[in-house]
């Protein structure tokens, strides 16, 4: 099968688009014909390299897949007690939390706390990720595709999805009539950010540089929109919530905009994050966290029933995709530079 490669650290030039041996599923793994694949600044960081985490050579990345499934392993299918649903010819999605599913945290539908817990296409390897013809996952992290999408608009989804809906819903638990600044307002966490808050009857405050991602943030049914790159993020906070200050901050950005986070942050407010894409080490002034009693929340990835409630929500139309481009998946070198350029709005979508 044809999948983009790569065996070392580098820019978009390590990238190979290759042959590579088809995977065989194992016992309680199924084989999935990618139809679409999702792209996610993680791909970028495996193949950059993160500080901390190991990637295994040769790499394929990619944590998003929308197929078919051509082929199921032994202890997969049938009807009995512990049978897994899956069968040859179903069209799902990938939920892309690995875990053992026997342990304490995965049987309490925390799998994220799993001492085994990866993210698949990301941590996994070697060659096993989505920017490829066919990926074997275990079973159980499929669903079924929505069925009002098509491949691409459904690999557009899952991942910033998820990740979305648990760190808006679970952990900052969103409230009507709540303000949230929503950083990258236009990329592939912030358009799914902008229309959760819109569900739930929050006031999404996206935050995006230009003109051309204003008009979106506001197709995408948000009022209020804050241009950075002409306008004070803080200052426009403080008149868009009459000085109150924003209810949730929706951070992954980190480093250089914690300090403007922090301040636009209502007092007892709660600031929510996933991801840390200009640096690591943000810096908090603990005066100001005590005496506004702020909090600060960690969010990683989501459990499969929350993508589950999540992918219910796409399916009833209250959650749209949104795509910038799609590109044949030779070219996955070229999208990932666009995405490295901050020149996409929503996502973009490989198709072996
Ligand atoms: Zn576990």
């Amino acid at each position: 099968m044809k999948a983009v490669v790569f065996e070392e650290h580098g820019g978009p030039d390590v990238l190979s688009y290759t042959d590579i041996p088809d995977p065989e599923p194992k016992p309680f793994e199924v084989l999935i014909e990618v139809r679409a694949a999702g792209a996610n600044f993680n791909d970028i960081w495996a193949r950059r390299g993160m500080p901390g985490m190991k990637v295994i050579f040769p790499h394929v990345a990619g944590s998003d897949v929308a197929g078919v499934v051509r082929a199921v392993g032994s202890d997969v299918g049938g009807t009995g007690f512990g049978s897994s649903p899956v069968k040859v010819g179903d069209e799902v999605v990938v939920h892309p939390g690995l875990s053992c599913r026997t342990c304490e945290m995965c049987t309490s539908g925390q799998e994220f706390f799993c001492r085994q817990f990866l993210i698949w296409g990301f941590q996994t390897g070697p060659n096993n990720g989505g920017h490829s013809e066919l990926v074997t996952l275990p079973a159980v992290n499929v669903l079924p595709k929505p069925s009002n999408l098509t491949f691409e608009e459904a690999a557009s989804m899952p991942l910033v999805l998820e990740t979305a809906w648990r760190m808006l819903v679970t952990r900052a638990r969103i409230q009507a009539g709540e303000h949230v600044l929503i950083w990258g307002g236009v990329g592939g966490l912030g358009v799914m950010a902008i229309q959760i808050c819109r569900l739930f009857g929050a006031i999404p405050i996206p935050v995006v540089g230009g003109a051309g991602k204003v008009a979106k943030a506001q197709e995408l049914g948000a009022e209020h929109v804050i241009d950075r790159s002409s306008e004070d993020v803080g200052a426009r906070v403080r008149e868009i919530t009459r000085k109150v200050g924003a209810d949730v901050v929706f951070e992954h950005s980190g480093q250089d905009t914690w300090p403007t986070s922090m301040a636009a942050m209502r007092w007892g407010g709660r600031l929510v994050v996933c991801g840390a894409s200009t640096g690591f080490e943000a810096l908090t002034d603990l005066r100001f966290l005590w005496n506004k009693q702020q909090n600060l929340l960690g969010s990683h990835l989501a459990s499969k029933a929350e993508l589950a409630a999540a992918l219910r929500a796409v399916e009833a139309g209250h959650i749209k995709p949104v795509i910038d481009h799609v590109f044949p998946l030779r070219e996955v070198g070229k999208a990932q530079q666009l995405m490295e350029d901050l020149k996409v709005q929503g996502k973009l979508v490989y198709v072996p």
